[in-house]
């Protein structure tokens, strides 16, 4: 019997609806959905395959823990008495937990109430940390509010749309479908990258080229133009923010041709992005890891904010920054408070005396912890015990062989995945996790767009979904009580008491709802909220703050024995640590092996042609990698992709952290280049 089911991708955050062909509780092929208004029957490369790494033959089926030095199969009993044991040893900030964009909202949940509740402490992260910590922090100050504020489908309402650090192309390609669209009713396209990426090519009317590191220069030569010309919109301003007038004295102690000399980009260029972005009607804004991770994350989307605000581009349908989380759920795992200083729902930990009093009543717990945890890279460096869900630090942290050493040197390390990672590699205990359509819950996409993902196939072998793990460890915690839950259903139905963004969002009524509910959502009548800040901010006056930034270089800049500057990013066809892209067959197909970008000149000058194998060397370590020459990339910079880890780049890449949100500066670190022997 074949049947048609409904899900979403489980791949980046656009949420694009497909469905899944089942046979005998088999998948056996794929479409995409037509009615589905995010992708309206379309699907990139990543969503056509999107079913296959499901039925990779190293899937996690056994739990397995760590004897004489080999990972050996075990029971679920074993398994848990074991960690059980072990985590009765461990002091309150000994402890820390590791969580997943890939996780549900009901397993985010209940990973963190684990950590506060039974664990005593709020080291609780995930990968969001690593990848849009800098939005909260920058967007926090100016507008109140660290997420998208309005929905993709009104991108393609834009008649400027300015690209900051974003391949829109291979990271968003449904987004890039509305950009497009958004192109053919005439709209311009402002992109603002050092590389030539495949979106500045073909979609850029004006490409920023800047030096790496410099956003800063560029927006505020931006800003500087339109205040000096007289382009901002002076009612916007007026009616809706605070601080032109310190704005205005920190831009005019500015000296347009220094800035345009630090960032590289010519004045022409700058002026006629500043007139197009100040002159349109409808601007919006998208931004991703290319402003965001870099010392100065946060100082870079406070200053593009503070652009959006000086032009008014905010308040309407389509306008306005908008942090784009890469992960499927990379916006839910954060809503249910996997942050070191949230808890569920962005109620902030120990400042504020009402959520302590509130989550303490309502989980039942006296000590409930108060002071914020520890960040994610200082956690995998600080804590004894860990327990890592769903997530790939040893692909995704900079200078991978320190954080190996941490993690081999952890009294336990539980790892709960679907396959064996490089992380899983090191674990003491390793737990078997469902995967995908496997198990039941929701997500929320890139513009709060909340769906519910039905569970469609049983588990392989004993893999089991990562909420009921949690609970049975719980259980022998002696915390059966605040864990009494017999599916993903109860779960959601807690967080809607405490989370009151999705406190109208219902199993049933997502069951109903194509394209699901974009939070918040206070009640059950009430459609979702598509567009944020349309009469105030979200700052505690309601306005917008206009913020002053100066330029600060990045960490590491290129000097005689490491010439070049080295940048990561992705490919369309594989998707972060690779731990589910590189296990289908299609998209190997397409990219099967690791390579990094240089310029036709500094390969000439180096001996390199197309296929050198070459090693890269930064002051952490060295990785041996294919050559591909383009002149995509600028002279003295090296691209180099983060899904490969036979080239892990984050052996190379520099741990120092933005002061103001714990964010490593992957884009920016200085490397050799030497062909291999
Ligand atoms: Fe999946 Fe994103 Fe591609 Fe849509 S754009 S098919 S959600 S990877």
């Amino acid at each position: 019997m074949v049947a048609y089911e409904k899900t979403i991708c489980p791949y980046c955050s656009c949420g694009c609806g497909i469905y899944l062909v089942i046979e005998d509780g088999k998948i056996i092929g794929q479409e995409p959905q037509i009615d589905h208004p995010v992708n309206e029957g379309g699907n990139c490369p990543k969503g056509h395959n999107a079913y296959q790494f499901l039925y990779a033959e190293d899937r996690l089926k056994t739990p397995m823990i760590r004897k004489s030095n080999e990972l050996v199969e075990c029971s679920w009993d074993e398994a848990f008495d074991y960690i059980t044991e072990k985590l009765k040893e461990a002091g309150p900030n000994e402890f820390g937990m590791l969580t997943s964009g890939k996780n549900t909202n009901e397993d985010a949940y209940v990973l963190q109430k684990f950590t506060r509740v039974v664990m005593g402490t709020n080291n609780v992260e995930y990968c969001g940390r690593l990848c849009h910590s800098s939005s909260a922090a920058g967007l926090g100050p100016t507008v109140g509010s660290g997420v998208m504020p309005i929905s993709q489908l009104d991108l393609e309402k834009a008649d400027c749309i300015l690209l900051v650090g974003i391949n829109l192309k291979e990271t968003f390609p449904l987004m890039y479908m509305r950009a497009l669209r958004a192109k053919a009713n005439g709209a311009k396209a402002i992109v603002i990258d050092p590389r030539k990426s495949v979106t500045a090519r073909e979609l850029s009317d004006v490409h920023l080229q800047l030096n790496s590191g410099t956003d800063v220069v560029v927006i505020n030569a931006l800003m500087k133009i339109i205040l000096d010309e007289g382009l901002e919109n002076k009612e916007f301003i007026g009616a809706r923010t605070v601080g032109i007038e310190a704005l205005r004295e920190h831009l005019n102690s500015l000296n347009l041709d220094d800035l345009v000399k630090t960032c590289g980009v010519s004045v022409r260029k700058l002026k006629k992005a500043a007139k197009i972005f100040a002159k349109a009607k409808t601007g919006s804004v998208l931004f991703n890891q290319g402003l965001n991770q870099h010392i100065t994350g946060a100082d870079g989307i406070k200053a593009l904010a503070t652009l959006a605000l000086i032009t008014g581009q905010y308040g309407r349908p389509g306008t306005g920054p908008s942090p784009t989380r890469g992960q499927v759920n990379g916006e839910g795992t954060g809503d249910m408070g996997c942050l070191n200083v949230f808890y569920p729902g962005f109620q902030k930990v120990g400042t504020a005396a009402e959520p302590h009093k509130k989550f303490a009543e309502l989980w039942d717990v006296e000590n409930l912890p108060d002071q914020p945890g520890l960040p994610y890279t200082k956690m995998i460096q600080q804590t004894k015990y860990m327990w890592i869900v769903g997530t790939n630090p040893m692909m995704a942290v900079p200078d991978i062989d320190n954080v190996k050493k941490a993690l081999q040197s952890k009294e336990l390390l539980i790892v709960q995945d679907i396959f064996p990672t490089e992380t899983a590699k090191l674990a003491d205990v390793v737990l078997p996790a469902s995967a995908w359509v496997e198990r039941e819950g929701i997500h929320a996409y890139v513009d709060r767009r909340v769906q519910k993902i039905n569970k469609l196939l049983d588990s392989p072998g004993e893999a089991k979904p990562d909420w009921w793990i949690v609970l049975q460890v719980a259980e022998r915690m002696g915390y059966k009580e605040q864990f009494d839950f017999s599916s993903p259903r109860e779960i959601f139905e807690e967080i809607r008491r405490v989370v009151p963004p999705y406190k109208g969002i219902t199993y049933e009524r997502l069951e109903e709802t194509l394209g699901g509910i974009q939070w918040p959502c206070p009640t059950e009548e009430h459609p979702g909220t598509s567009t944020f800040f349309t009469e105030k901010f979200n700052t505690p006056d309601g306005l917008g703050h206009l913020q002053v930034v100066n330029y600060i270089p990045p960490a590491e800049l290129p000097d005689k024995d490491y010439p070049y500057i080295l940048s990561t990013g992705r490919t369309i066809f594989h998707y972060h640590t690779g731990t589910m892209s590189r296990r289908t067959p299609k998209l190997n197909d397409e990219v099967s092996s690791a390579y990094f970008e240089v310029n036709p000149k500094d390969a000439a000058r180096q001996s390199i042609k197309a296929g050198t194998m070459v090693t890269l060397t930064s002051r952490r370590g060295s990785i041996e990698v294919k050559a591909k020459v383009t002149d995509d990339v600028p002279e003295g910079f090296v691209f180099l992709p983060f899904h490969f880890s036979e080239a892990c780049a984050n052996k190379l890449t520099n741990p120092v952290l933005d002061p103001a949100c714990g964010m490593p500066e992957y884009k920016v670190c200085a490397v050799k280049m030497e062909v291999s022997k």
